[in-house]
């Protein structure tokens, strides 16, 4: 058996990495005042054909669709704007403070070609602020991928930057768009020219040279924004300089869904020589009202945590776990098994990574497993060296310098306290843990 194609399995080892960016995420999400929401896997397909629009890719070949027992039209979700919408909508949080501001962490579902490289389950890492325009919100949205990947260990962030206005002048824009493209028409690739007239925007983003060149003098869209739309442009733009963000208007940038207005962005990271988009976004004006809620601004972004992952590796950051374990029991005889079983749990309740052998290693064997799991100290528990608990020497070694001392059951906890706290967890490596405390 083979899991499905387009998904892969996480194994331990790498689970560290992940589990280290869902901390650093949730350490950065709360401290700019996000609280964490949990939306279903799967919601009614009417939420993103009316929220994304239905004439978008995502609605219009790849989401993951099927009719449940009951014959209801359900999918799985492919983004993480609309659920939140919707749950703000549903559970009347227009009467709490404004914005209500919330993150997700959680797997989005696309049914795309695999061989591009592309997962059908993938993990994504998403904010969303609602109730209000302020465009030092949009800014706000914009720093938070920003703060997370610079604790990643990404450096060199450049925000790419567009605003595509609002339905006031919006049309005006396209108008004039399609007045520039309809004469190039038969210059351009087959599916621009079957989305020119319903989509005329999407041809700035296609990524055909011919295309491109054809787009290269078009008109672009922050040229024909309304008086509001542009002092809010010109607000953020303001906002960004003043947190020193370095960002470029880029009239390409129209993001790909229908729920956008005025602020779209993408956060590029250059540490890979190439300039690679680490997390994107934009405001919905419209959204909440066009899923039935009273009009309410939004503004979000979210982030592909496989290629946030991806980008931090190649930055140097280690993506394989180091280690697993603080320490090893290893035991001679069958009275050293039961006393290290003692041992195991009491080190366990002080908060320590430990474990033991259940294979009926030799010693030998057993400080080998240690090694590998990473353990910076194996504790050796002898079989029948005397009959009084207390006076039982353990042989305690530090497997990273192969110093070696006997100590009691009395003593045991000083001496790993003072070797455990000398190589002080690295909370960079390890953020996930709460830091290990000496057993006491
Ligand atoms: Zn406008
Ligand atoms: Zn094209």
């Amino acid at each position: 058996m083979k899991a499905p194609r387009g998904t892969q399995d996480v194994l331990p080892g790498r689970s560290a990495a992940w589990l280290r960016l869902e901390a650093i995420t949730r350490e950065v999400m709360t401290s700019f005042g996000y609280r964490e929401i949990r939306t279903p896997i799967f919601e009614h397909t009417e939420l993103f054909s009316r929220g994304v629009g239905e004439a978008t890719d995502v609605v219009e070949k790849e989401m993951y669709t099927f009719e449940d027992r009951s014959g209801r039209s359900i999918t799985l979700r492919p983004e993480g704007t609309a659920p939140v919408a919707r749950a703000y909508i549903e559970h009347g949080m227009h009467l709490w403070p404004q914005p209500v501001k919330v993150f997700y962490i959680g797997p989005m579902f696309r049914y795309e070609r695999p061989q591009a490289g592309r997962l059908r389950q993938h993990y994504q890492i998403g904010a969303e602020a609602l109730g209000s325009a302020d465009p030092a919100l949009d800014a706000e949205v914009i720093v938070l991928p920003i703060e997370i990947f610079r604790r990643m260990g990404l450096r060199r962030f450049e925000v790419h930057l567009n605003s595509i206005g609002c339905p006031r002048c919006r049309p005006v824009y396209r108008e004039r768009l399609l007045a520039y493209l309809r004469p190039r028409a038969d210059q351009l690739c087959e599916s621009c020219q079957r989305r020119l007239e319903r989509s005329p925007l999407r041809v700035l983003d296609c990524k055909v040279p011919s295309c491109r060149e054809v787009t290269q003098d078009a008109p672009n869209a922050v040229d024909s924004l309304c008086d509001q739309c542009r002092a809010h442009f010109d607000a953020l733009r303001a906002h960004l300089d003043r947190l020193e963000v370095p960002h470029v208007l880029d009239f390409r940038l129209v993001r790909g869904f229908d729920y956008y207005t005025r602020t779209v962005f993408e956060v590029l990271s250059e540490d890979l020589g190439a300039q690679n988009a680490v997390a994107g976004g934009g405001r919905y004006d419209g959204l909440v009202e066009t899923l039935g809620g009273k009009p309410t601004p939004g503004v979000g972004f979210a982030s592909g945590m496989e290629r946030a992952l991806l980008a931090a590796s190649e930055a140097g950051e280690p993506l394989e776990e180091p280690g697993w374990l603080d320490v090893f029991v290893a035991s001679e005889g069958e009275g050293g098994r039961e006393e290290a079983l003692r041992l195991l749990y009491r080190l366990r309740r002080a908060g320590l990574r430990a474990d033991v052998d259940y294979q009926g290693r030799s010693l030998k064997a057993q400080l080998k497993l240690a090694d590998r799991a990473g353990a910076r100290v194996a504790v050796i528990v002898g079989g029948d060296q005397g009959k009084d608990e207390a006076a039982r020497p353990y042989v305690v070694r530090h497997l990273g310098t192969g110093q070696q001392e006997q100590v009691s059951a009395d003593g045991i906890d000083a001496l790993l306290a003072r070797w455990l706290a000398t190589e002080e967890t690295d909370s960079r490596r390890e953020p996930w843990r709460s830091r290990a405390t000496a057993p006491s």
